[in-house]
């Protein structure tokens, strides 16, 4: 199974791996999180994105978009004009 060698988190991820993901963050009450709406429609802007690879993970910086659209203060990376 292939890992990021940054992180160590595997480079495909199940749609199990991605809920569990999901449900530990927004169980972390120290995290701030985006409404619904604003997370659905993030989520909507990844899935068309040309920096998506493996439907989980961005390009740019790495992340599990399904994880990074979840946090208030998140922001898209791409460059000079983030898409959400
Ligand atoms: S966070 Fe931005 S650059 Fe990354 S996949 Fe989503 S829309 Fe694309």
């Amino acid at each position: 199974m292939a890992k990021c060698k940054r992180c160590g988190i595997k480079t495909v991820l199940s749609e199990a791996d991605i809920e569990r993901m999901v449900g530990e963050v927004r169980s972390m009450p120290r995290i701030r999180l985006t409404d619904e709406e604003t997370y659905e429609k993030r989520l909507t802007v990844c899935r068309s994105c040309e920096k998506l690879e493996y439907g989980s993970t961005c390009a740019l910086c790495g992340c599990v978009m399904q994880v990074r659209a979840l946090m208030r203060d998140g922001h898209c990376p791409f460059p000079r004009k983030p898409k959400w």
